[in-house]
This record gives structure tokens, sequence and C-alpha cells, in this order.
């Protein structure tokens, strides 16, 4: 992998309980942000979204729970992943909401 990891990044979300909720990702330095559910629970869609602001909300399958973080939050952290050249995949975890 020594091609130029610049722009892009993978944020894993996962619940409290270590569940995968989700990845919210940038697969190209000009692509938009996009939100993945995983295959088997739905398409891939643009993020965030207006009903994802302020809190970005999910469910949690495995838990039957609603989980939540400030979208800025993720955001942020998705950015700072971005600019990481070393780094393209990060998990946050997120909290019962
Ligand atoms: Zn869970």
């Amino acid at each position: 992998m020594a091609a130029n990891q610049e722009g892009i990044g993978v944020l894993k979300l996962e619940c409290p309980q270590r569940h995968p909720v989700g990845r919210i990702l940038k697969e190209a330095p000009h692509q938009a942000v996009q939100y993945d559910p995983g295959a088997q629970v739905g398409t891939r869609r643009f993020w965030p979204d207006e009903q994802d602001q302020p809190q970005f909300t999910i469910h949690c399958r495995f838990c039957d729970k609603s989980v939540a973080e400030a979208t800025t939050a993720l955001q942020n952290q998705l950015a700072s992943l971005v600019d990481d050249v070393a780094q393209t995949i990060r998990t946050a975890t997120l909290q019962y909401a």
C-alpha cells in the first residue's frame, strides 16, 4: 500500500458492546462523505443528511437499541483521519441514545 492515501478515510462505527453499526467513509479525495450502514441493512447515502443533525443516531440491530454521537464530533474524527496519510481506518464508539 505505497499509494498515496491522502484524502481518504474510513471511520468504523461501533455500539458500546462493539457491534458494528456502519461506516462513515470518504473513498476518494474529491468524493463526498458517505454513510454505509452495512450490506444487509441498507444502501450507502451521502452523510450527514439533515436528519443526522445535530446528533447522528443509528440503531444497533444486535442490541436492539439506538446509539448516537454528535455529528460534528464524527465529522472532526473523519477529517483528522483524512488528513493523516499514515492511517486510513479508525473506529469510533457511539453511546446509547
Ligand atoms: Zn450493539
